[in-house]
């Protein structure tokens, strides 16, 4: 196994580092909040069992208390009610999890228009800059918006008419669904569709095509910044949850020192 024996080496040097993409998991992380009349999943929480005290005097343990679509998360195709035959997050494949990363970057557009939509020109004018999107790979969204990831109000960034943070065209989501090998879409922010996606044709396009076309998405990513264009691997690693339709996962990027 050269190629594992190689990586081990290149880990070990610091030739290839691991860069972490995860928000950390507390009460203060950031999460959706549906408007009325939909129900809203609860907060992520540690409720502490004993701390080196008489329930346990040796060791300390705590139930984690949250719902499944908190922090940074997978969506798992059951998800969507386009998806609702397909894999729960449990059964998905696990060489699905694991695969090449490509970024994105529009935080130029970003910062001047916070409800930015991603459109098919925009992918095709990166692929003729950097290659097609991978087999079983990943384009994730470098928007900028995992600056407020440690600040609920400005993370959602919500005012009468809605959530205004950037997404994905409708046009857009169907093609990357159904027309590249992608195994999955992941973005900075708090879901895979922009904050207006309601307001799309259909609604909330990203999670209709591409969990419907057996694509998973990941929400609330950070440090994209350190990740190069092309050339990082992606491991995603959401609990197999039976019956799930998104964990909390740990994402981690492999990314190779060019110098
Ligand atoms: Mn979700």
């Amino acid at each position: 196994m050269t190629a594992l024996t190689d990586l081990a080496a290149a880990l070990a040097t610091g030739r290839v580092r691991v860069i972490d993409l995860t928000n950390p998991l507390s009460a203060q992380t950031p999460t959706l909040r549906l408007p009325e009349p939909f129900a809203n999943l609860i907060d992520f929480s540690l409720e502490t069992v004993s701390e080196y005290d008489a329930p346990g005097p040796f060791w300390k343990h705590a139930n984690i208390h949250t719902g499944e679509h908190i922090g940074t998360h997978l969506d798992a195709p059951v998800h969507w009610i386009t998806g609702r035959e397909g894999h729960d997050v449990s059964s998905i494949p696990p060489a699905r999890l694991l695969g090449p990363a490509v970024v994105i970057d529009i935080t130029a557009q970003v910062a001047d228009d916070p409800d930015f939509l991603l459109d098919i020109a925009h992918i095709e004018e990166w692929q003729e800059a950097n290659g097609p999107l991978p087999e079983n790979g990943w384009l994730l969204v470098r928007s900028g918006w995992d600056r407020f990831s440690d600040d609920q109000d400005a993370f959602l960034n919500a005012d009468e008419t809605g959530s205004h943070t950037p997404g994905i065209t409708a046009a857009a989501a169907e093609w990357l669904a159904t027309q590249t090998p992608l195994s999955g879409f992941g973005v900075e922010t708090v879901g895979i569709d922009a904050g207006r996606g309601a307001e799309l044709d259909p609604p909330f396009p990203a999670h209709y095509h591409l969990l419907g076309n057996d694509k998973y998405g990941i929400t609330s990513l950070q440090n994209l910044s350190h990740l190069p264009t092309t050339g990082a691997v992606l491991v995603v690693a959401p609990l197999p949850i039976v019956g799930g339709t998104a964990s909390p996962a740990r994402v981690l990027a492999l990314v190779e020192e060019t110098a």
